[in-house]
């Protein structure tokens, strides 16, 4: 389900299904990136924390289902559905 709002904030995403804003850092969901390429590193020991000044550059809706984040760092490939945004934010 696609939140009412969406905010991108310097330092959060802020996700609001009408009852009441929910924010993730973006540290945090750099941290929660489940492409292939994280998931593998994951696997391999390789999971690393991300940078603290690590920034969402860009939010961008996919369907009604799923947000693709893009990060500083260049990483684009993370798809968040919002049901595991909401999760994440629980
Ligand atoms: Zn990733």
């Amino acid at each position: 389900m696609t939140p009412q709002q969406v905010v991108l904030t310097a330092q959060t995403l802020l996700l609001d299904w009408g009852d009441g804003p929910l924010r993730l850092t973006h540290v945090q969901l750099r941290a929660a990136c489940r492409c292939s390429q994280c998931e593998a590193a994951r696997r391999q020991g390789r999971g690393q924390t991300p940078a603290q000044d690590i920034r969402i550059t860009r939010v961008e809706p996919l369907g009604h289902y799923a947000v693709q984040l893009v990060f500083s760092d260049g990483h684009d490939r993370g798809i968040y559905p919002w049901s595991m945004l909401r999760q994440l934010a629980a």
